[in-house]
């Protein structure tokens, strides 16, 4: 959905999307895995500036990798957003102060008007948590040999220690022929 300047200088542009899973890209890691639902409302706040506020709240559920251990976790987001988008023409002209207080985010926007999906994108990304766990107790992977300790304990900690063993037991046994 475009929601365009003309449309705004006549009236408040409401909407409703449904948003089908996998529309949307995110980046490499985050995959959209879930119907985007949102709703809410665009409206021009200073005509000559052309300011737009985009008010409203998105569910959806998104895959990314754990951090820890890298399988996918499901992660239901559900965000209130509150936007103001300023012409990019206007990021230099210090038109900053203007902006309503209340809003919380400032993003720019190209041409004539602003495309829903880029703003909805944004919004996921900013809800996302800045550590992203399967689970609390994740025991993430093993840097020595990449298995994921969830699901089974290696032995790459007992194999180092045995080997170091088996070159004492090498020295004695060549100690032991010489003498
Ligand atoms: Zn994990
Ligand atoms: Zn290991």
């Amino acid at each position: 959905m475009f929601i365009t300047l003309q449309e705004l200088q006549q009236r408040n542009v409401r909407f409703k999307v449904d948003i089908p899973s996998g529309e949307i890209e995110f980046d490499n890691k985050v995959a959209q895995s879930s119907v985007l639902h949102a709703d809410g409302v665009a409206e021009l706040l200073n005509h000559s500036l052309g300011e737009i506020r985009l008010v409203g709240e998105l569910h959806v559920t998104v895959d990314a990798p754990c951090d820890r251990c890298l399988e996918p976790v499901s992660l239901p987001i559900h965000s209130p957003f509150d936007l103001v988008y300023m012409p990019a023409s206007e990021a230099t002209e210090g038109g900053e102060d203007e902006i309503d207080e209340a809003a919380v985010e400032v993003g720019y926007y190209e041409g004539n008007g602003l495309q829903l999906n880029d703003v909805l994108r944004e919004v996921v990304l900013l809800a996302l948590p800045m550590q992203l766990v399967c689970d609390e107790n994740c025991k993430g992977i093993c840097p020595v040999c990449g298995q994921n300790r969830n699901q089974r304990e290696c032995t790459c900690q007992s194999a180092a220690v045995d080997d170091r063993w088996s070159k004492l037991r090498d020295l004695r046994t060549e100690i032991g022929q010489r003498n």
